[in-house]
């Protein structure tokens, strides 16, 4: 269990366990393989939060019991040292921002940034504020080393709603500034406009108005979501805060949030309607929707690569109207084969050092042989050939797994051609 060593005044520290959680599969969302994070709760206090939600097993006062992992940069550095499965780290998570308040006072993000900077490893960040150009330089090391995507917030350019909204947030104009200074180092970056508040900041003038500011301020990509409310604490405060503000509105998302599914997902109706008018003006604007292909590619091992591209392209088929299904079975098909793999290299493969490290991952004795193979991005920047031949492709693994001659060809292109996948034209480049 976590001991707690000390009380700073924006939050409480304990030293935790371990640095970094994975899933078999990087997470389409942020396209992070390993997550990490140095707060639980948030000091933003956003009204929307899920954080809040009883799934998420916050204790206390969730903008107020903060709470930081003191050890988190020691413990990050020790754990990539052990890894040889490379791909991006997530810092934060849904219940904490990297950036709030308390890390001015502690600055443990920014150390665990220097700890990936010096790693060679590659970073994906999401914050709300500016506080992220104090360790400005930090992350245009880790860009340097390897490759960074810094995320920033903005749910819309009213500064009344911001306020009411995201109490404890910088202002929107803030966060947008903040693009320019981090592309300057290096750092990919892009806008996540959501939650678009129901009929306060959903319509297509505020979204369109948040693209275009974020377009003009350098981001590679707006993704546009919805407001999610789980029944429970999170619906609850929302509430309270929505009956101070705009009373008027209580009863609009009641019906909208009637259905009390788990997910907090309002009427299918409303969601199809507002998606396609977001999607729609993405596509007038000539902004991808989705973090694209060409940033993904540098933070993720090609064959994890592939399979954010392959979720992604399901996702941009369906909002298009393109039917989907058989590549979202080939996308489980080749996630299963690849989770296969690896539980197999890992069987294979002998722990050293009285089994304190993580055994060698797939692509680890590819990398070693790889002529481009020896910087720090060993694992990321290795041969696609080379990649294929490990993976079993050459044997026609991939193309039985896959199932499907016209996607096999696509995703040969990809690992052997190096080719882009651009995310408006639905094209390889
Ligand atoms: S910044 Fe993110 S984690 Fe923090 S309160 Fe807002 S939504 Fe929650």
């Amino acid at each position: 269990m976590p001991e707690h060593v000390g009380m700073p005044s924006l939050a409480r520290l304990t030293l935790a366990p371990r640095a970094l959680r994975r899933g078999a599969m990087p997470e389409p969302f942020s396209c992070g393989l390993y997550a990490c994070a140095a707060y639980r709760g948030c000091a933003h206090a956003c009204a929307y939060c899920d954080g809040r939600a009883e799934k998420y097993f916050v204790e206390g006062d969730f903008s107020n019991d903060v709470v930081a992992r003191s050890n988190l940069p020691e413990l990050l550095d020790a754990e990539l040292g052990r890894l040889s499965d490379r791909g991006a780290v997530s810092l934060g998570s849904g219940v904490s921002d990297s950036y709030q308040r308390a890390e001015a006072e502690l600055g443990i993000t920014g150390a665990c940034a220097r700890v990936l900077a010096a790693r060679g490893w590659p970073a994906v960040l999401i914050t709300k504020s500016d506080l992220v150009l104090k360790d400005a330089d930090a992350w245009a090391a880790v860009a340097s080393a390897s490759a960074c995507q810094v995320s920033v917030t903005v749910t819309t350019l009213d500064e009344s709603v911001r306020a009411a909204f995201e109490p404890g947030a910088v202002p929107s104009e803030r966060r947008l500034e903040a693009i320019g200074r981090l592309k300057e180092g290096g750092c990919s970056v892009g806008v996540l406009a959501m939650p678009l508040l129901p009929y306060i900041g959903d319509s297509d003038d505020a979204f369109r108005a948040i693209l275009r500011r974020a377009k003009a301020a350098g981001a590679s990509f707006v993704m546009p979501g919805g407001l999610t409310l789980r029944p429970g604490r999170q619906k609850e405060h929302f509430f309270s805060v929505l009956a101070e503000r705009d009373p008027g509105l209580v009863e609009p998302y009641r019906r909208l949030y009637a259905e009390e599914r788990a997910s907090g997902i309002g009427t299918y109706a409303y969601r199809a309607e507002r998606s396609a008018a977001w999607d729609r003006i993405l596509l007038e604007e000539g902004m991808p929707g989705l973090l694209p292909h060409a940033i993904h590619r540098r933070l993720l091992s090609p064959p994890d690569s592939l399979f954010i591209l392959f979720c992604h392209m399901a996702e941009l088929y369906q909002r298009r109207g393109i039917d989907a299904r058989a590549l979202r079975a080939a996308t489980g098909r080749y996630a299963a084969w690849l989770a296969g793999l690896r539980a197999r290299a890992r069987r294979s493969k002998p722990r050293s050092g009285g089994g304190e490290a993580e055994a060698p991952g797939l692509f680890d004795a590819m990398a070693e042989s790889s002529p481009v193979s020896d910087g720090p991005c060993r694992g990321l920047c290795e041969s696609p050939v080379a990649l294929l031949a490990r993976a079993g492709l050459d044997s026609g693994d991939l193309e039985r797994v896959i199932d499907n001659p016209k996607l096999f060809e696509f995703a040969r292109r990809v690992l052997a051609d190096g080719e882009v996948f651009d995310y408006s034209s639905l094209k390889l480049t």
